[in-house]
């Protein structure tokens, strides 16, 4: 083989990577009225919904699924005060390599949460109430995020102390390690992205409650998801922006030496000080 041809390959193959990684990006879009009706219709926005198709924007992104394969099908719906920062998270994740199986929108699955889990997809907003309880959730105004389900269970404790995963295939991940000795790395943990989604102003991680327990849950507090919605949307974004600005002067300005217990004291006294 003559050089000529071998340097027109390399040029080709070159060419070809930069046409991928062109490809891979993230944009916001407002929700339709199309959109907004087949909402509707499949019962992932309720008649008595707190918040209107015009306060949600969808947000489009690139990720890398579990065989490493760059994908530009990724889509979650979520409160137009929170898309920008959202998109941040979800270009950041895509930066750090972090495994995403899909992110399908909740009409796919007729707003049915198992289902959504059982296809471990990444999901945000749906027009429901809490697990077990009559609460709208945090995801009826696009203020949770759910990650990798599968690899991030939800884990309700019974009375005498049995665990029940959702979906069931999450009890493989009871076990939070992703390095292990002897074993294959496990990629698609929420642990590796926390300070992620905190630097974004999702400040609360299910992983830290008790009973249940969320991995793939990430949210925004209650009382200013209601402020938020109570608002006109430039008027809530800026609030959402001074608040995420709140929490990174505090990790900034933090004392402790251990990264962990600077992002856990900043997130306590950002939501503490109020909204
Ligand atoms: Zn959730």
């Amino acid at each position: 083989m003559t050089p000529f041809p071998l340097i027109h390959r390399y040029l080709a193959i070159a060419l070809l990577c930069v046409a991928a990684t062109a490809q891979a990006g993230s944009s916001i879009s407002e929700v339709s009225d199309t959109a907004c009706n087949t909402m509707r219709q499949q019962g992932v926005m309720q008649k008595d919904a707190p918040l209107s198709c015009a306060q949600l924007r969808i947000v489009h992104f690139s990720y890398l699924d579990f065989d490493g394969k760059l994908r530009n099908d990724g889509e979650i719906m979520v409160l137009a005060a929170v898309a920008e920062h959202v998109q941040a998270i979800f270009d950041t994740l895509l930066q750090r390599k972090f495994a995403i199986a899909r992110a399908r929108l909740m009409d796919h699955y007729r707003g049915d949460d198992v289902a959504s889990m059982r296809d471990n997809n990444t999901s945000a907003f749906n027009d429901r109430r809490i697990t077990n309880g009559k609460t709208p959730s945090l995801h009826a105004y696009g203020v949770a995020i759910d990650i990798n389900p599968l690899q991030n269970p939800y884990i309700q404790f019974e009375a005498d102390g049995k665990a029940l995963y959702s979906p069931p295939g999450g009890s493989k991940y009871a076990n939070r390690l992703a390095v292990r000795p002897g074993k294959a790395a496990r990629p698609g943990m929420a642990e590796e992205v926390v300070d992620v989604f905190a630097e974004h102003g999702f400040l609360g991680w299910g992983g830290n409650w008790d009973a249940p327990i969320d991995y793939q849950h990430f949210q925004v507090n209650r009382a200013l998801a209601l402020r938020m919605i109570s608002l006109p949307v430039p008027e809530a974004r800026s609030v959402f922006h001074a608040y995420v600005e709140r929490y990174r002067q505090c990790v900034l300005g933090g004392k402790e030496q251990n990264r962990a217990s600077v992002q856990a004291s900043c997130a306590t006294s950002v939501e503490r000080n109020g909204q």
